[in-house]
């Protein structure tokens, strides 16, 4: 079945001379193709994502293709039924995946970068036992799915990876370093900084977990899980041979892919968590989230107070004091 819409992935390490400028026409241009999306814009480069009609986006790659800065540049598409965002930004920074190193820690991805494996040569390293699997993402994203034997970073964002890997050099070290991402930006970014450091055999999995799943040979061999994306969709299957759950509900620890946000928008965890455990933890990941005045969950039902005071008393708990 085809699908009318397309959802794009793509990022680019090249110097745009005046990103704010570029930005703001970049802006004008994704509209007038009404697409949706987020597109980041600094001077190192372009990180966008943004989800279209089939018209729309094939349009869109044509354009970026005939500006010599974007020829090369690889867009990774996903069918989808419709939009996976709301609004389309296009937003002006100072890097396009945010590291925050400081000047003289900076590595420009055009000077700097670990290897480069293909899907082929990514599948056999990662069966080799000189080897180290590095996740070079967030500990959520690694919850929901990742290579087999891939080490997991405690971080909840991309910047606390420098000192992670610091911190950690003895689970590294010495061996052949293997990072992945999502659409490969961030490791692109990440093995230049890792070599810098110190660090000798680093190689990255080009284009990412998303090139990964649909590479036709591979078809995303050892990678258990789905893949954790930053758009409505929120998880995309990766493995087309076989599929095995690694996520597990924040509550009962059962199998679980499905995201859902904490309901005290003050908090908006994320946490893996199945229809019926939202329902019964009205969709809160403490007692103080479920007995929030704002808890969305609550709103969104219409529950009266005594409806909360009966769920709270089914988990042991009351509206006055917590468990
Ligand atoms: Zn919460």
């Amino acid at each position: 079945m085809t699908k009318d819409y397309r959802v794009l992935l793509y990022y680019k390490f090249v110097t745009i001379d005046d990103p704010e400028t570029f930005a703001k026409e970049h802006l004008d241009f994704c509209k007038s193709l009404g697409l949706k999306g987020r597109i980041l814009v600094a001077e190192e480069g372009l990180n966008g994502t943004v989800s279209g009609t089939v018209e729309a986006t094939n349009k869109y790659m044509e354009t970026m293709h005939e500006d010599p800065r974007f020829a090369d540049m690889v867009f990774k598409v996903d069918e989808h039924d419709g939009h996976a965002f709301k609004k389309m930004h296009v937003r002006h920074r100072k890097e396009i995946v945010t590291l925050r190193l400081d000047e003289e820690e900076y590595v420009n991805p055009q000077e700097l970068t670990g290897e480069m494996l293909s899907p082929k040569e990514w599948y056999e390293a990662m069966q080799r036992d000189d080897v180290v699997i590095l996740d070079t993402r967030n500990d959520y994203e690694y919850d929901l799915g990742h290579f087999r034997g891939a080490i997991r970073p405690d971080i909840e964002t991309f910047r606390e990876l420098p000192e992670w890997v610091r911190k950690n050099r003895h689970l590294i070290e010495g061996k052949k370093i293997l990072t992945y991402c999502t659409g490969g930006i961030r490791c692109e970014k990440f093995t230049g900084w890792m070599i810098k450091e110190g660090f000798e055999d680093v190689a990255q999995l080009h284009g990412g977990i998303v090139t990964y799943g649909k590479d036709p040979e591979v078809q995303g061999e050892l990678w258990d899980g789905k893949c954790y994306v930053f758009d409505e969709r929120i998880a995309v299957p990766i493995n087309r041979k076989e599929h095995v759950v690694v996520g597990r509900d924040y509550f009962d620890g059962e199998p679980c892919e499905r995201y859902v946000n904490c309901a005290n928008p003050e908090c908006n965890k994320q946490i893996l968590c199945s229809e019926e455990n939202e329902h019964k933890y009205l969709r809160g990941c403490t007692h103080e989230c479920r007995v929030h005045p704002n808890n969305l969950y609550v709103k969104e039902h219409n529950l009266t107070k005594e409806e909360v005071e009966e769920r709270l008393a089914a988990i042991g708990e009351t509206l006055e004091a917590g468990a």
